[in-house]
């Protein structure tokens, strides 16, 4: 099979990285687990809502997210099972090309360069299965879909999910 993995929100804790961000610049303590639905931007005040809108044009932003747990080691074994390509939209931020690249050759070096894709508009991809965050991304997609839980897409149905990489593991390995 041919899988693409997103990886903001899906491989890459982007928006664990808002809140962390967003505690610092307004001195805060907003904490993932009192999140239930919406943007991080959706859950502070309106005042505070711009700097977080900031965060994406920093520079290191992309390069320092955390890995979502488990991503590794099941990427590592789907890799070796299947034709697995990154999917990223890295054109929107320029900056993260680069910061995506080097995030993955600490993370995930066993992807190649070959398996890298930064795209625009994903729908172009040619594949089996497509797991993002995004319905936007996976609407328009011609294979399979998987939807990654975000606080941010609670609210979307439509669509079969996953809350894990664990589960992804039950499913393709
Ligand atoms: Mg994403």
């Amino acid at each position: 099979m041919t899988i693409f993995v997103d990886m903001d929100d899906v491989i890459a804790d982007t928006y664990g990285k808002h809140i962390e961000l967003y505690n610092l610049e307004h001195k805060q303590d907003l904490k993932l687990n009192t999140i239930t639905s919406g943007e991080v931007w959706q859950n502070v005040p309106e005042t505070h809502q711009a700097s977080i809108g900031k965060h994406a044009y920093q520079l290191g932003f992309f390069r320092n997210l955390n890995p979502i747990k488990d991503s590794i080691q099941v990427m590592e074994a789907l890799y070796a099972k299947h034709e697995v390509y990154i999917a990223t939209a890295a054109t929107q931020f320029p900056n993260s090309l680069k910061e995506k690249s080097d995030w993955l050759d600490e993370h995930m070096p066993f992807i190649t360069w070959q398996h890298r894709i930064m795209c625009g508009d994903k729908f172009i991809l040619n594949g089996d299965v497509l797991i993002d965050d995004r319905t936007y991304n996976l609407e328009k997609f011609q294979g399979d879909t998987l939807l990654f839980n975000s606080p941010h897409n609670v609210n979307d149905s439509g669509y079969k999910r996953v809350a894990t990489w664990l589960e992804i593991a039950e499913l393709y390995l």
